[in-house]
């Protein structure tokens, strides 16, 4: 996901300048009116047009997509044997092993050549996805979803805004798009009291960046709140929102703080809205289902599963039951906002989140972070790390006056919350590395974890 925002971001234009000019280009008006004409539809009515997208793409893929098109014949079957949303399910989950492994093959025969163009996502799983996109297009289209999300947070795309990314650059402002840039990288103790007096000085209607990167960023002003006067919302993406995160930027800066999902592979977008957190899937742009740990499609409230997805504007290279690597629950609650999407209540981060017990177990980590922060209020940084089945490490940056007694009780806490099934180490540092992206890691999971079986 962060892959996405980062080429977005990485525009010489910046965001304001390339919707602008984006202003005449089709594919970004017509997305944008459809959505804004079909924001009110009924559940009937979305799920007949998703079943209309979806039929359409297996039928395309079928005929122009040599994977695909081996796959329906290994079935024994073809497009017109898929009548039903439970014969879609029975088609096989899409891996990004099988998809590195036949690359060529997810091609589309049926588009020029000039219309494909190479990318590939971030790794920060170990696992750098290599595909192709429809260039012009798939920006385009993207971009028009972005500002709907910007506008039901009452923004729009030419408010001054701040950026909190992942850039080598320590900050940069961007005139004609009104956007200062900041390095999520270089927030040392040096460049954040800087980075504050631009925010300060720019006076923006809207910041956006990595929920960990906003927060590290408030929580150095050792205040707890700071006038904005015309800041309007701030956005999160790229990582999980836990729910500290979200009270304490709220009642920091005195305003929403809404969320973002979405990849670069292009098969969901969603995004929290007027009334709530619920992340609203966007129904044209791709079909989302939740699977369980045994294969098996999750309809009901509370129930967690692993997000697979189908885009409907990548025709080019199809995504169909495409694993994400994100888990999530849903939401089966209309929202207040009246639009029927479909809603994630919560995404509650990827499969790497997950730690492992000493008798394989997966266990999530949801609660276990915030247990830790609570345990001692001398620590300036930490992060869980994870290589052996049953054993953590935990990495502590301390402040002044961290004494045996907080590491007594992160221990005890930990094993508290978790028992004999885990095993806990504390490791003092002084610096925790960001990744390659400069987001912050809490948790760092080295063992391969198949969420799936
Ligand atoms: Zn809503």
């Amino acid at each position: 996901m962060q892959k996405l925002w980062q080429h977005l971001f990485n525009e010489d234009t910046g965001l304001g300048i390339a919707l602008t000019t984006l202003f005449y280009n089709s594919s970004y008006q017509n997305t944008y009116k459809f959505v804004k004409r079909t924001e009110r539809w009924t559940i009937e009515q979305i799920q007949r047009y998703q079943w209309e997208q979806l039929t359409s793409l297996l039928t395309h893929a079928y005929e122009h997509v040599p994977y695909y098109r081996t796959l329906f014949k290994t079935q024994g079957i073809t497009p017109k044997d898929i009548k039903l949303l439970e014969d879609f399910q029975h088609l096989p989950i899409l891996g990004k092993e099988t998809i590195q492994e036949h690359t060529n093959e997810f091609k589309a025969t049926n588009y020029p050549m000039y219309a494909f163009e190479e990318t590939n996502t971030g790794g920060s799983t170990g696992f750098a996805l290599r595909f192709s996109i429809e260039k012009g297009v798939w920006f385009a289209k993207h971009l028009a979803y972005l500002k709907i999300l910007l506008e039901q947070a009452g923004c729009n795309v030419m408010d001054k805004s701040v950026q909190l990314i992942g850039r080598e650059k320590t900050w940069e402002y961007r005139p004609f798009s009104r956007t200062l840039v900041l390095s999520s990288y270089q927030m040392t103790d040096l460049n954040l009291p800087r980075y504050i007096k631009k925010i300060r000085r720019l006076q923006p209607h809207y910041i956006i960046g990595y929920p960990s990167a906003i927060t590290m960023l408030a929580s150095s002003t050792k205040q707890d709140t700071m006038k904005l006067e015309r800041l309007k919302a701030i956005f999160c993406f790229g990582e999980t929102i836990y729910d500290w995160q979200r009270e304490f930027l709220e009642t920091y800066f005195s305003c929403r703080v809404h969320g973002q999902y979405g990849h670069r592979e292009q098969c969901v977008f969603a995004g929290t809205c007027e009334k709530s957190n619920a992340y609203h899937i966007f129904p044209d742009y791709g079909f989302v289902e939740l699977i369980d740990r045994n294969g098996y499609p999750i309809t009901k409230e509370g129930q967690s599963g692993e997000i697979v997805a189908t885009g409907f504007h990548t025709g080019i290279f199809p995504f169909i039951r495409y694993k994400t690597g994100d888990i999530a629950t849903w939401s089966m609650h209309p929202c207040e906002c009246g639009r029927n999407y479909p809603l994630l209540k919560s995404i509650e981060g990827r499969v790497q989140d997950f730690m492992v017990s000493r008798t394989s177990r997966l266990v999530p980590l949801m609660g276990v972070l915030q247990l830790i922060s609570k345990s001692s209020a001398h620590m300036k940084e930490y992060q869980l790390y994870q290589e052996q089945e049953g054993e953590l490490i935990l990495n502590i940056v301390k402040k002044d006056g961290f004494s045996k007694d907080d590491a007594r009780q992160i221990k005890d806490n930990i094993h508290k919350r978790l028992g004999d099934e885990f095993s806990v180490s504390l490791s003092y540092t002084n610096h925790i590395p960001r990744t390659s992206r400069g987001k912050y890691q809490f948790f760092v999971q080295k063992l391969p974890i198949k969420y799936i079986v």
